[in-house]
């Protein structure tokens, strides 16, 4: 076990339900495929990704030691979003679906933020309380900062730190 799955091991030991992770999508627990990228915006890209079983296993394991699974993932437009949320279905269905957060950057919807680093506090702080444990899982190292910028109890952490 890596030292940060030793701590939320112990987090939810000693907390249970006050446990809340959010995990991103694309190069978390969905493969980057960065070859494809001119192909980003063609309807079903997304469905195309594939699985990253190691971290997908943690997140199951964490999940049923009594976490609560949450998904915090960007995309550009709203017809992305269903791609994901069926990605989600096919290979993380143990989540439950009010806990997928998935953000249509693009569209007139998405909540005002000052910079990309800070929108996904916006949406998470949404989700929390004071008293919860909140960890933050992500691949893209500037979201993090700016994310633990605007929430500072929050913890953050990579994917490849769950990789020994
Ligand atoms: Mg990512």
């Amino acid at each position: 076990m890596t030292d940060i799955e030793k701590r939320i091991c112990y987090d939810i030991a000693n907390g249970k339900d006050k446990v809340k992770i959010f995990w991103d999508m694309d190069g978390t627990c969905a493969s980057m495929e960065m070859h494809q990228l001119p192909h980003k915006l063609e309807h079903g890209f997304f469905l195309t990704k594939r699985p990253i079983h190691t971290i997908i296993k943690i997140m199951k394991k964490f999940h049923n030691l009594g976490a609560q699974t949450f998904i915090l993932s960007f995309c550009s437009y709203e017809y992305q979003r269903k791609d994901k949320i069926i990605w989600l279905q096919q290979h993380c269905n143990f989540i439950d679906t009010d806990n997928i957060i998935i953000i249509p950057r693009k569209e007139s919807t998405v909540k005002y933020s000052e910079s990309k680093q800070t929108l996904k506090a916006e949406y998470l702080k949404d989700y929390i309380s004071n008293d919860d444990i909140v960890y933050m899982i992500d691949d893209n190292e500037s979201v993090l900062v700016g994310t633990k910028q605007a929430l500072q109890f929050i913890n953050i952490a990579s994917p490849i730190d769950f990789i020994a």
